[in-house]
């Protein structure tokens, strides 16, 4: 590489980079190159210095410029970097080490100095970038505006959280809740039971289980039709609802049985209150004028027995219901959890409620 005049036009001053060009024996056969006119440099880092406010210097290895930015800031340009107000100290490294970058402290601003020598051109490119006081006026805006996007940001995360979640509530709602009644279905059972279970344990109270089922409900279905079955199962459940307190759990167990646990309630009481329910629907007059009277309902009770699985107590209030309709419908029957499990897994073989 040479920087050189322009032997066409001596005033022009051109960076050319030459190539020998030699055959396989190493004989030369010619020259090409590439020129390229410095002006056209000058203005490029005068441009780059007010685009950007950094200051391009291209220096020999004494430190002299080689080549001033041009353009309205050239005369403001130093003659060296010596020259430059605050860098004589530093000069000496920045021409002797392959790159450097500095941050020198001047009066309230700073300097930031990078340097990096070129060898092809045989000098050191520096560039200087100043922060004056004034700029630093800029850093609240720009913590204020940081600040604000991120309060934005957290609402708007907020706000998602709270859409998702209250969306996933409502999708575990209707998992958890049978269409026609409202009631909680068959999947809400296992983690209900499993909480109430544990709360009967730990506060040493009885947790009574009560199986009710409509009788001879398809008799209805056949006569009125299914859509009268529908809004008598619906009747009969919200009755059963408005009956029961406000800490016992109702699911609607199949199509038309229910479930009810009742904590705090041993096999004794809960047969009363098995009672008070049937006598709950007779107790109001009904009002589906199609049908000549109210339904019925037969209930089988018990208690849970601390250790025994849901399946157990399932079993036990099954058989109870099977009794009461066994001996004749609208009534409660209940069955103590002191009953041997094999015994009742015995009659529930014989009475074979539970295949049906
Ligand atoms: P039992 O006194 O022995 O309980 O006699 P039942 O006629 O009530 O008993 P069964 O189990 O034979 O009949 C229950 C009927 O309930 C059969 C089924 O068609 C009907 N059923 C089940 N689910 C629904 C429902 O969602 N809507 C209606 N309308 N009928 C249903
Ligand atoms: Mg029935
Ligand atoms: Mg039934």
């Amino acid at each position: 590489m040479s920087i050189d005049r322009d032997t066409a036009d001596p005033s022009r001053v051109t960076a050319f980079s030459n190539f020998r060009v030699e055959d396989r024996d190493g004989r030369l056969i010619g020259a090409i190159g590439l020129g390229v006119d410095v002006r056209d440099l000058s203005r490029e880092l005068s441009d780059y210095q007010q685009r950007y406010g950094a200051q391009v210097l291209l220096v020999a290895r004494d430190g002299r410029v080689l080549l001033p930015s041009d353009g309205p800031s050239a005369a403001q340009a130093p003659a060296s970097l010596q020259a430059v107000p605050g860098l004589a100290p530093y000069a000496a490294r920045l021409l002797r080490e392959p790159q450097v970058s500095l941050q020198i402290g001047q009066g309230q601003g700073q300097l930031f100095v990078n340097s990096r020598q070129i060898p092809e051109l045989g000098g050191v490119l520096v560039v200087l970038q100043r922060n004056d006081p004034g700029q630093d006026a800029l850093l609240p805006i720009l913590w204020r505006h940081l600040l604000i996007a991120l309060v934005v940001s957290a609402v708007v995360l907020l706000l998602a959280n709270a859409t998702v979640g209250s969306y996933q509530r409502r999708l575990q709602l209707q998992a958890n809740t049978d269409k026609l009644t409202g009631l909680l279905n068959r999947t809400a059972f296992d983690p209900l039971f499993a909480e109430l279970v544990q709360e009967a344990s730990r506060r040493q109270q009885p947790l009574a289980l009560l199986l009710l089922d409509i009788d001879f409900f398809k008799a209805v279905n056949d006569t009125h039709g299914h859509a009268l079955g529908d809004q008598v199962i619906q009747h009969v459940a919200g009755r059963l609802q408005r009956a029961i307190r406000s800490c016992d759990r109702m699911f609607r167990w199949g199509g038309e049985e229910f479930l009810i646990l009742m904590p705090g309630c041993g096999a004794a009481q809960a047969l009363v209150r098995g009672e008070a329910l049937r006598q709950a629907l007779r107790s109001e007059p009904f009002p589906l004028p199609a049908l000549p009277a109210a339904p019925t309902i037969s209930c089988g009770v018990t208690s849970y027995r601390p250790g025994e699985t849901d399946q157990e107590l399932l079993l036990r209030a099954d058989l109870a219901l099977y009794q009461a309709k066994h001996e004749g419908r609208d009534r409660v029957v209940r069955l103590d959890p002191e009953v041997p499990a094999d015994q009742v897994a015995r009659s529930s073989a014989r009475s074979g409620r539970l295949e049906q």
